[in-house]
């Protein structure tokens, strides 16, 4: 990496010796090593102080990963034999380090993106954070599809007279005994919220506005996303998805009568059509079952001491936790680039979602969690080598740029 001073910007600016890289989450590290291991540099830029920011600071205690560990891994490094099945976010966020440490990746913490665009005449990102310009002809954007917490406008939730919060800052339901709660949302995120509420003595009402797929975790002791990949060799979709649903009815019963009414495309489908994720059942069905968890329709509005349903019932709740879910922050920051859409992301489908053109890459917004992310980071990495050799082989390539910076 080298450096100039430009005279009318106050920020200083950065020559990146290889792609920029947005975000130290699990899709940055795993690309920052693959392109380690073609031989290609890298610079991730994160706006926190740690890497695996979202699993450290915003997932609630109880987390585990919901798909089995091999389903998880990141390339080229393994979890550890020892660790669980389905590891905890704990155990995660060790492995992330253990894989940072492994491929020598040091991130640049606290540095947000603020803005990035692609000056057409020089054929280079320029990426702006509060303190440096970052300049490079790769730019790989990471920062998930999970960037901000999503916050829906619920008619009167100003008025609420309890405490309300995201479950992004719910780590877990201690803070909740013996009171009446409002989870709003029916993700594994609000069933998994929920399932916590019972096991602290809260009284969770969970919010089921729309149709949800729940499927249990496993069928007979295999996971079922391992059995639904592996039927997919051999069936189509169609199939897969009639497959599931009738050994989940067989497991789980119909989920219908406990107001969990299932929408009319299948998991699968509805996952790759909608990036709808499917609930995969770590207990909280038994606690609907059991009324523990209580199911309410839709809210019409919340009121001071509560929410009137859209049946036109009245509830008291002491307080309200979102289980709405996250959003991409790309539009805020990547500037004049059609690449994504409106709400952040690809416009390219998967498999081809990672390349954008002009050096830019994406990584990690592909809707299938550390799978996606694993196969992104391969392709873009891979794809960027064969460019970074090509440019390093044009001796005056990297030359020409660094002498541009410094006459600027
Ligand atoms: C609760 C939960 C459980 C999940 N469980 C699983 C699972 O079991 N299996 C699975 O495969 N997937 C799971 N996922 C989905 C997905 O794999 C994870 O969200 C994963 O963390 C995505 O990694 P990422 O690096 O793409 O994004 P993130 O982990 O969100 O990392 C992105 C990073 O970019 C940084 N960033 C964002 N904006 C900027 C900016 N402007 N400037 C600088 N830095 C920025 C963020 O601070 C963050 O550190 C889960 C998601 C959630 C929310």
């Amino acid at each position: 990496m080298g450096s100039c001073n430009d005279q009318e910007v106050e920020a200083k600016c950065v020559w990146v010796d290889g792609p920029i890289i947005v975000g130290a989450g699990p899709s940055g590290l795993a690309v920052a090593a693959c392109l380690s291991q073609h031989g290609v540099p890298s610079v991730i830029l994160e706006r926190s102080d740690c890497i695996a920011s979202l699993w450290k600071h915003r997932t609630y205690d109880r987390l585990k990963l919901h798909l089995p560990k091999r389903f998880c891994q990141l390339p080229f490094m393994p979890f550890p034999p020892h660790f669980p099945k389905y590891p905890s976010k704990h155990q995660f966020v060790s492995y992330m380090e253990s894989y940072a440490s492994h491929f020598a990746i040091h991130p640049r913490f606290n540095q947000t993106v603020l803005r990035a665009h692609f000056d057409p005449s020089s054929s280079l990102w320029t990426v702006r954070t509060h303190d440096f310009h970052y300049i490079s002809p790769f730019l790989i954007v990471a920062s998930g599809e999970n960037a901000e917490p999503f916050f829906p406008n619920i008619p009167g939730i100003n008025n609420f007279h309890g405490p309300i919060a995201h479950t992004s800052v719910y780590s877990s339901g201690s803070d909740y005994k013996n009171k009446k709660v409002l989870v709003v949302g029916c993700g594994n995120s609000g069933m998994e919220v929920s399932l916590d509420l019972c096991r602290h003595n809260a009284i969770p009402h969970m919010v089921v506005r729309n149709t949800v797929h729940v499927l249990p975790r496993e069928m007979f002791g295999i996971s079922t996303f391992g059995i639904a990949m592996t039927l997919h060799k051999w069936f189509p979709l169609r199939i897969v998805d009639k497959l599931l649903l009738l050994m989940a009815s067989f497991i789980l019963g119909n989920t219908e009568r406990c107001g969990l009414r299932r929408p009319k495309t299948g998991p699968i489908e509805l996952k790759n059509i909608t990036g709808k994720t499917p609930v995969l059942d770590v207990g909280a069905l038994a606690q609907i079952k059991s009324g523990k968890i209580k199911v309410v329709e839709g809210v019409k509005e919340i009121t001071r001491n509560g929410a009137r349903f859209v049946n036109g019932q009245e509830k008291e709740f002491d307080a309200i936790i979102l289980a709405t879910g996250y959003r991409s922050n790309v539009p805020t920051w990547l500037k004049s680039c059609d690449f994504f859409t409106e709400d952040g992301m690809p416009k390219t489908p998967f498999p081809n979602g990672w390349k954008g053109g002009n050096g830019l890459y994406t990584v990690g917004f592909t809707r299938r969690g550390l799978l996606g992310t694993a196969s992104d980071a391969i392709n873009t990495a891979q794809h960027i080598a064969d460019q970074w050799k090509s440019m390093k082989d044009k001796k005056n390539y990297c030359n020409s740029r660094f002498i541009l910076l410094n006459t600027s």
